[in-house]
């Protein structure tokens, strides 16, 4: 006996396919992407413009891989840390993924995962502790996106949770194109930001193939030192990464931006920032500063306010949009960094 195949995260033209395979007229493929992007709904019974025979018939051969999130944390900030459970992962006894929902004024950012842990070991990252577990897929993705309670309210989508997107860019990319396509929910690709530590093969594909915005963690400056701390300078020096983004345009609508997590003492001084000016001179892009924050897992400490300033004025004063970015859901292990898939009950 086959298994049943996920509707949920195929696109238009997969469920073209599957309609002809089974003798649906082709229209039927855009009437069951309607329910499953647009109208939402998580059972194949509650299709009703299909036939009841249609719908017996997928119900026989299909399902819709939709499920609430197991957990949820709310910050004193208003933010929330929503858990996953991913069923395919959980032999490795490892298979919750958090996704972390952001209001803002008119603005509500969820920031989602792609992956059960992650391969690049970043040193200040509490998922980087704890190893690589497994893939999401697509539906897993868009799972997050569309089974809060807040799911009609977001404005913008990051893919700074758990994972390194560029390690498993085919399930990023078929996401992405259910939120942007017309048949999925027609979003403009520049509310949705993708960041990565900057792995080259993935990054150029995901230039070439997307419009989102980019985000590249990058964290320090010099190149030693950004090896201690990042694994994956070695494979992928961050200079071979500026020298790909420079072959691209940034002037018109997508964007780069470069993450840069501050640190007390290792690269939060001026000749750290006058590097970073040198290294990212001419490409029009903004670096956020990250407040870092502290977990006993970690080794490092968190810079000052007033060293994180003194940074950002002198980017800003040579030439390099620099912002400091605001911390939200620090007290539920929901800030940037923090996140170890883990339930409060656990
Ligand atoms: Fe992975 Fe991102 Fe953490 Fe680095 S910072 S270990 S890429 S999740």
């Amino acid at each position: 006996m086959t298994s049943k195949s996920n509707l949920f995260g195929l696109s238009l033209e997969e469920l073209q396919q599957l309609c002809a395979r089974e003798g649906f007229p082709r229209f039927t493929a855009k009437q069951i992407c309607d329910w499953l992007y647009k109208k939402r709904v998580d059972t194949i019974d509650a299709m009703t413009n299909l036939s009841l025979a249609q719908r017996a018939r997928l119900s026989e051969i299909a399902f819709i891989g939709r499920h609430a999130p197991v957990d949820c944390q709310v910050s004193k900030d208003g933010t929330k840390k929503y858990l996953f459970s991913v069923e395919r992962l959980a032999v490795s006894g490892k298979s919750y993924v958090e996704a972390v929902y952001i209001p803002d004024g008119d603005r509500a950012t969820l920031c989602i995962s792609c992956q059960v842990g992650c391969k690049m070991g970043c040193r200040f990252c509490v998922t980087g502790q704890q190893g690589f577990h497994g893939n999401l897929s697509a539906a897993d993705i868009l799972n997050q996106i569309f089974s809060i309670p807040e799911a009609d309210s977001l404005t913008n989508i990051v893919f700074m949770g758990m994972g390194e997107p560029m390690d498993n860019l085919d399930a990023v990319l078929r996401s992405t194109a259910v939120l942007t396509a017309p048949w999925g929910l027609g979003w403009s690709p520049h509310r949705i930001t993708v960041s990565t530590v900057g792995i080259i093969p993935g990054l150029k594909r995901f230039l070439d193939e997307s419009q989102c915005h980019v985000a590249v963690s990058l964290h320090n400056p010099v190149a030693a030192e950004r090896l201690d701390i990042m694994p994956m300078q070695k494979a992928y020096p961050i200079a071979d990464v500026i020298a790909l983004l420079r072959k691209y345009d940034w002037s018109g609508q997508r964007r780069i931006s470069f993450e840069y997590t501050m640190f007390r003492g290792m690269n939060d001084d001026t000749a750290h920032a006058a590097e970073l000016v040198r290294l990212l001179r001419g490409l029009y892009c903004r670096v956020n500063l990250i407040r870092f924050h502290a977990s006993p897992d970690v080794p490092f400490k968190t810079s000052s306010a007033q060293a994180m300033e003194r940074f950002r004025d002198y980017l800003n004063a040579h030439g390099v949009t620099c912002t400091i970015r605001a911390s939200r859901g620090e007290d539920i292990m929901a800030a940037c960094g923090l996140l170890a898939g883990q339930a409060s009950s656990v």
